[in-house]
């Protein structure tokens, strides 16, 4: 991936993620200023501390976001934000003179979050911020201490309390679905020829590999097929890579279609196929040929193309001992075949 591309999906990634916590922001301190009043209340705050509170819970959390995307790491501004939300969290607990529910309720969802996004050593350096903002401000305010919890302060702490682990929960769940289908996506690129859609070469080896395996544990029949489309190098040259490309892809699902779930179809290379057919001896196998070379006659490819395959079967025994050695015993049908004339099967015996 060019690293223009690389950087412009690293700034989106960016750009999502402090969207994210924007939005967790906007929630968790709106609703935190709910609980931060009701435990100020009894305080006899002045008005400034009250526009201070009107400020963090309403005003902060845009314009920390607008800092986070005017920055040039945008990740960095955020986390730096972050650690201002816990540190205004300690200024309010000591400013509540530490009313239990209220300064527990505070402290403990400003370090879940910062643990959700940041880990437990962010975490724990968030937690530092705000012990020492709350020291400062509690010798500022005379060590003042209440901290018995009413009816107000339960009911101003309950919103947050509900809402905020819900919040968080639904991001997490987000974040793990989306986890979820990249892993699967790397499943497939680690298995998938993207051109064809079949299985790649390594996949398909491993799938050979596997039923040489189980054939010589059983004796179960397995055969294989290499597939080789006929002057290919014709229609790229005479039609162009591209209508090449297509042929390749039309001809992957022709194949695929002709052959049993159980059947595994791979791309060898460039024009080449191959097949491994569980439980196949070669008379069945070449069956299976037989109606894959028919179907790519009957078919009009791209462009209203007609082609031909060549195809040489081989059947697991006593002279295929390992994958290498099977995959020549067809190869070398298919050769047969190509000298033949092209457009047939050709059985290794
Ligand atoms: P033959 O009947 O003997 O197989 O003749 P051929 O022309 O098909 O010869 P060969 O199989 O040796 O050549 C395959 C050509 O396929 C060569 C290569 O340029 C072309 N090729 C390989 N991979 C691709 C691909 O992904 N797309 C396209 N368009 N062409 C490819
Ligand atoms: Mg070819």
């Amino acid at each position: 991936m060019p690293s223009t591309q690389l950087a412009a999906d690293l700034t989106q990634s960016h750009l999502r993620f402090i969207r994210r916590i924007h939005r967790m922001r906007s929630i968790g301190l709106g609703l935190g200023m709910l609980c931060v009043g009701s435990g100020l209340y009894a305080t006899d705050a002045p008005a400034a501390v009250w526009a201070l509170l009107a400020f963090n819970g309403l005003v902060w959390p845009h314009l920390a976001y607008w800092l986070s995307r005017r920055n040039a790491h945008p990740d960095r501004t955020e986390f730096r934000n972050l650690t201002v939300d816990s540190a205004m969290g300690g200024v309010w607990i000591a400013l509540m003179q530490f009313n239990l529910l209220p300064s527990v309720l505070l402290a403990v969802m400003l370090t879940m979050d910062k643990l959700s996004v940041g880990g437990p050593r962010f975490a724990s350096r968030a937690l530092l911020w705000m012990m020492a903002t709350c020291a400062i401000v509690a010798a500022l305010n005379g060590f003042a201490f209440a901290p018995h919890s009413g009816q107000m302060e339960i009911l101003g702490s309950l919103p947050l309390l509900i809402a905020y682990p819900l919040t968080i929960g639904i991001a997490t769940w987000e974040l793990g679905h989306k986890v979820r289908l990249q892993n699967k996506l790397l499943r497939e690129v680690a298995v998938v020829d993207f051109a064809s859609g079949l299985a790649n070469r390594r996949h398909w080896l491993e799938v050979v590999r596997g039923e040489l395996a189980r054939h010589q544990r059983t004796q179960r029949p397995a055969t294989l097929m290499m597939i080789d489309i006929d002057h290919f190098k014709q229609i790229n040259d005479s039609q162009g890579h591209t209508v090449g490309d297509q042929v390749i892809e039309e001809f992957a699902a022709l194949l695929q279609h002709c052959l049993r779930e159980t059947d595994t179809a791979g791309r060898y290379g460039g024009d080449e196929f191959a097949v491994v057919l569980p439980g196949s001896d070669l008379s069945e196998a070449r069956h299976v040929a037989e109606r894959a070379l028919e179907r790519v006659r009957e078919r009009l490819f791209a462009q209203g193309l007609r082609c031909s395959i060549s195809i040489g079967a081989a059947e697991a025994g006593p002279s295929t001992p390992d994958a290498g050695s099977w995959i020549r015993k067809a190869d070398n049908a298919l050769y047969r075949a190509k000298a033949a004339g092209r457009d047939r099967v050709e059985l290794a015996q």
